[in-house]
């Protein structure tokens, strides 16, 4: 019979705790506690950082972690690991997802970690060698770091062939928390869901075919402030591995979405809206963007409500800010896409708490504030929205033609109705058309510009930014007549 979620992610637990004495640790909050290098919690390791550094306080019952494995609640849409523009588009980047991951701190290290990955996939998970991949790091020569060999010879030792054992440069194998923080080369491991060929030019390569599952990372260094690398205390391991992925692995499915973990929310969102079923990956080409939308909503979904019963809410900077983009974009899609009533996002609440509520109580605790949160913000956004689209269609219409969306009015939208930038993109590229980037950016620049000036001279009022923007949209020759500059003022 076929693994459910709650199975995998306990034989995770349980094969690293039974079989190989680890310590289990819960989650940690998505907010990251006490650490401003990060908006979210990217990694399972976030919460051993201290350790990495060998700054942990010798007092607390951290200093003694030497094996442990937990399942990490992990969002990435923002800072240095940023996944949010792949979201819906591919069907295994997440905003929010659950790393599983296990531990040495000073204990054991390459050998032994690449023996307990290799066996617990193969042996308790049952995946077949031949459709393993693995990668490790080819080394750096501007940076002077060597190839990692060590490990090369490991998986050779291991019975995994060499045509599957592939180097890799820092992009894919050298893993880093962030612009600082700890660091080291790592190995992966790579599924392929086809089989029955040489895949091994589609590892690393963007295709739902082959995908990355597991990260050993080898802890060696911290990355400082002045971008150099410092070697650490003592030689660690840090692996983490996407449940998500796994499962579909596990579930025989090439998309994370027609996993336990996504299917009941993809029936609840369908019972709201006025659109056919999800039809994934199995269907007709996704021409309406439907599909996208239900990906988009099942996962913001996800993140929205994890990230609120950790205490995170929508709001104008940092993490908050980053999770209001994600509201934004979810209800654009319900309301837009998938033409669901108004409140239909808060009433997901229940089925992710369900499904994810065991692994996570804190998540199904307080779903009727989450709910409330979601649905205040929903309200604010819709008028805004309606209007923005007004602005968008009118504009569209007059181009007549022309290949690139006015970058103007893409960012009069964004300053005067909140239109997150990306979520502007994807509503102009549903029409077949363009954003003019290039102009987009330039005014994001002025403005900052602008705000710098005026915190130097204390004196600028936003005014002279609408008069710049409005200039700029007469020098782009856009046709705004009759109503459109005091429209446009009055967004
Ligand atoms: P990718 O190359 O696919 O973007 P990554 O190399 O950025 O993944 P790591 O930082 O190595 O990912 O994280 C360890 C594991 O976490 C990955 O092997 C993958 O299984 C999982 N993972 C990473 N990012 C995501 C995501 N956005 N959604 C779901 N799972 C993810
Ligand atoms: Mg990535
Ligand atoms: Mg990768
Ligand atoms: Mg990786």
């Amino acid at each position: 019979s076929v693994l459910t979620s709650k199975d995998v992610r306990r034989m995770f637990i349980d094969f690293f705790k039974d079989r190989h004495q680890h310590r289990v640790v819960s989650s940690s909050p998505v907010r990251p506690r006490g650490d401003p290098s990060l908006l979210f919690v990217n990694a399972g390791m976030n919460q051993f950082k201290p350790i990495f550094l060998g700054s942990v306080d010798p007092h607390t019952e951290m200093a003694r972690y030497r094996r442990v494995v937990n399942s990490q609640k992990c969002v990435r849409a923002g800072g240095k690991h940023n996944d949010l523009d792949d979201v819906g588009r591919d069907v295994y980047h997440h905003t929010f997802f659950e790393m599983l991951g296990n531990w040495s701190f000073g204990d054991y290290f390459k050998e032994d970690s690449c023996a307990m990955a290799w066996q617990l996939l193969t042996e308790v998970y049952g995946i077949p060698p031949d459709r393993l991949y693995v990668s490790y790091f080819g080394g750096d020569e501007r940076l002077c770091l060597k190839p990692d060999r060590d490990t090369r010879e490991i998986w050779l030792s291991m019975g995994v062939h060499s045509n599957r054992i592939l180097p890799f440069g820092m992009k894919d194998n050298f893993w880093e928390m962030g612009e600082t923080g700890p660091c080291g080369p790592c190995t992966e491991i790579h599924y392929d869901h086809v089989g029955g060929r040489d895949a091994a030019c589609l590892v690393n390569g963007d295709s739902a075919d082959v995908v990355e599952i597991w990260n050993l990372v080898f802890m060696q260094y911290n990355r400082e402030a002045d971008g150099s690398l410092c070697a650490l205390p003592q030689l660690s391991v840090d692996t983490g591995m996407g449940l998500e992925r796994l499962l579909a692995v596990l579930q025989d499915h090439r998309s994370n979405y027609d996993t336990d973990l996504f299917t009941p929310l993809l029936a609840s969102i369908h019972q709201c809206s006025k659109c056919p079923e999800y039809r994934g990956q199995t269907g007709e080409s996704d021409v309406s963007g439907v599909d996208m939308a239900y990906r988009v909503i099942a996962d913001h979904i996800r993140a929205l409500t994890v990230c609120i019963a950790d205490g995170v809410y929508p709001g104008m900077s940092g993490a908050e800010l980053v999770l209001r983009r994600i509201l934004r974009r979810a209800v654009r899609f319900s309301i837009e896409v998938l033409q669901s009533p108004p409140g239909s996002l808060a009433r997901l609440v229940p089925t992710v708490a369900h499904i994810l509520g065991d692994a996570y109580p804190e998540v199904a605790k307080e779903t009727e504030t989450i709910m409330d949160v979601i649905n205040e913000n929903e309200a604010q956004f819709l008028s805004s929205l309606s209007q923005g689209r007004r602005v968008i269609d009118r504009t569209l219409w007059r181009m007549d033609g022309a290949r690139l969306f006015p970058g103007s009015i893409a960012w009069s939208l964004h300053r005067n109705l909140g239109f997150p930038l990306d979520l502007i993109s994807l509503m102009v590229e549903e029409k077949g058309v363009a954003m003019d980037t290039e102009t987009l950016h330039r005014l994001a620049m002025e403005e900052e510009k602008l705000k710098t000036e005026a915190q130097a001279s204390d004196m600028q009022s936003c005014a002279e930014l609408d008069v710049l923007t409005l200039t700029e949209l007469q020098n782009k020759g856009v046709p705004f007549t009759e109503d459109s500059p005091k429209y446009h003022y009055s967004l």
